[in-house]
């Protein structure tokens, strides 16, 4: 297993749409490790594989450190079959250093897709984990946090990144 480097704003790849996986092979599996593993370390509750560079349709989540009902589980192919209600809720991203906004979502979803033995499988979340879900599913549709807030909230956090830059630059 290994930590992957992950992707951050504005690079290009977190703002296409991942592709289904069409086999689940061992690089497959591989993949879900060293997700799992890069999640861990970077203390985050979800990873989309485009986030470490592959743009393919897996997902990880482990929302265990807010919801201690719940634990790590992977999707692949992961597909929203039925959502009720709205919630609003405070979101961070592993992709989007220094950015937390709230974010307008579905308080109940239901997901479909694949587990990483090959079985069909559904999960049902409400709170963190339905946030959780909507927001790495967002990623493999090249959305990001940033998309779903204002545009000024967005525009103020481009200047501080900029500034973060220019003065790394400078150090
Ligand atoms: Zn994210």
């Amino acid at each position: 297993m290994a930590v992957l480097e992950i992707l951050k704003y504005p690079h290009p790849l977190l703002k296409k749409r991942s592709k289904e996986v069409d086999r689940i092979d061992g690089k497959v599996k591989k993949l879900i490790h060293d997700m799992t593993e890069t999640l861990y370390a970077a203390n985050g509750v979800g990873l989309a594989a485009c986030q470490v560079g592959i743009p393919q349709r897996v997902i990880v989540i482990d929302v265990n450190p807010i919801d201690p009902q719940q634990s790590l589980f992977a999707v692949i192919n992961p597909e929203i079959i039925s959502e009720e209600g709205e919630i609003e809720y405070e979101e961070g991203c592993l992709s989007v250093p220094d950015c937390l906004e709230k974010v307008k979502r579905k308080a109940k979803i239901c997901v479909r897709g694949i587990s990483p033995k090959g079985e069909e499988m559904e999960v049902s979340g409400e709170g963190t984990l339905a946030v959780a879900l909507q927001h790495e599913i967002d990623h493999l549709n090249g959305i990001l946090i940033l998309d779903r807030i204002s545009g000024l909230k967005r525009e103020i956090y481009r200047k501080k990144l900029k500034k973060k830059k220019q003065k790394e630059e400078k150090t």
